[in-house]
């Protein structure tokens, strides 16, 4: 039997909803399930505005032009991420400052993020791992303080809160991701949100390629015209169907994550508890929201044994990140400082298969390979 990292899983309604959508005739962009999407959205987590796009990374390229970053400007990433967090950035001429993880949690370490901005600084843009959310009070003072952005890079994080606020809606721009190894999936996808409303005409605007196409659409225009730079960020409502049928059940794939996730963490807690490996830490303001399960091991080695031994045993388990600081497109324009809580878990994580419909057995299965392999 193979447990593999991840399985894609389908909530039920996902054809029905691309079979109706294919009988209004509209498969195109900004169709009805686009328009049902960014409702549901809207409402459930009180952003200004969300926007489908056709991946996370497409969001973020979006922050980035609205944010106008222009080349020679700094923006503040944390190192320990997925390369578009830093791309999008890189793209418009940013210079990345890479930050630091703080020691119990991937998260970017804020307390040393003041020391990194320069006259030059724009913006800063977190990401909150595993969907634990960064500590943003902290963030958003330290943003006010020196007039800067904040992009919250919410790829993990939806249906996750930070002192009762969602995230994704603090910044003044956030990015979701619905890549199948996400909570809700539609293959690829993400969105944008929009909080601050200085932001939101132009947010659309960009969506549509530079014009004011979607407000002709709504009628508040006779004709529709190029107003501005953008591209095709907006996906294909077959996509926003899919999607759809997901979010229809959100509650439910939630438990169901939850589940895995719990299960993991109680049957892993002896482990811990000898000292032979750590557990996820969630800070009091922040929730769980079953993103994914990970450990870190003591170090590289420990961490690369442990995975060839999953993988003997046919468990697929994964190790991410490669720190963007030290990437071999970034290494010679970093500035040199060491990024050691970045190092330690860019070595020594481990994500364990985590899919909605793993089975206790499963998951039975791999504590018991992973105690063989302490043993
Ligand atoms: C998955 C992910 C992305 C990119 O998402 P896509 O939808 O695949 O573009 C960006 N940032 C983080 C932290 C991610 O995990």
């Amino acid at each position: 039997m193979k447990i593999f990292f991840n399985q894609p899983y389908f909530a039920g309604e996902e054809i029905q909803n691309i079979i109706n959508g294919g009988l209004t005739g509209h498969l195109s962009g900004n169709g009805i399930f686009t328009k049902k999407c960014h409702e549901f959205f809207e409402k459930k987590y009180g952003f200004k505005k969300a926007l489908l796009t056709t991946s996370c990374t497409d969001a973020l390229e979006m922050a980035a032009i609205l944010s106008d970053i222009k080349p020679g400007d700094e923006v503040i990433i944390p190192s320990f991420t997925f390369v578009s967090t830093a791309n999008a950035f890189v793209l418009r001429g940013a210079k990345i400052v890479f930050a630091d993880s703080s020691e119990n949690i991937p998260n970017i370490d804020i307390e040393k993020v003041e020391d990194l901005i320069t006259e030059n600084t724009k913006a800063i843009v977190v990401v909150h791992y595993a969907g634990v959310a960064c500590d943003m009070d902290k963030v958003m003072d330290l943003a006010k303080k020196h007039n800067l952005f904040v992009i919250e890079d919410s790829a993990h994080a939806i249906d996750s809160y930070y002192k009762n606020k969602p995230l994704g809606s603090i910044g003044n721009l956030g990015a979701f991701s619905f890549h199948e190894t996400k909570n809700i999936i539609s293959g690829e996808g993400g969105m944008l949100t929009v909080n601050d409303e200085r932001f939101i005409e132009r947010a659309e605007i960009i969506w549509e390629k530079g014009t004011n196409r979607a407000a002709f659409f709504r009628g508040e225009i006779k004709k529709y015209d190029w107003i501005d730079v953008g591209s095709s960020f907006l996906p294909s409502d077959i996509i926003a169907a899919i999607l759809f049928g997901q979010i229809s059940k959100l509650k439910d794939i939630q438990k169901k994550r939850l589940g895995v996730w719990n299960n993991y963490h109680k049957k892993l807690k002896p482990l811990e508890e000898k000292g032979l490996l750590q557990l996820p830490y969630i800070p009091s303001y922040a929730t769980n929201n079953g993103h994914m399960f990970y450990i870190v091991t003591k170090n590289l080695t420990e961490r690369n044994n442990l995975l060839k031994y999953l993988k003997k045993n046919n468990i697929y388990a994964v190790f991410h990140y490669l720190l963007l600081h030290s990437s071999k497109y970034y290494k010679d324009k970093h500035d040199g400082r060491e990024l050691p809580n970045a190092e330690h878990f860019s070595d020594c994580i481990i994500r364990l298969p985590f899919y909605n419909v793993l089975k206790e057995e499963q998951i039975d299965y791999i504590v018991k390979k992973i105690n063989k392999f302490y043993n």
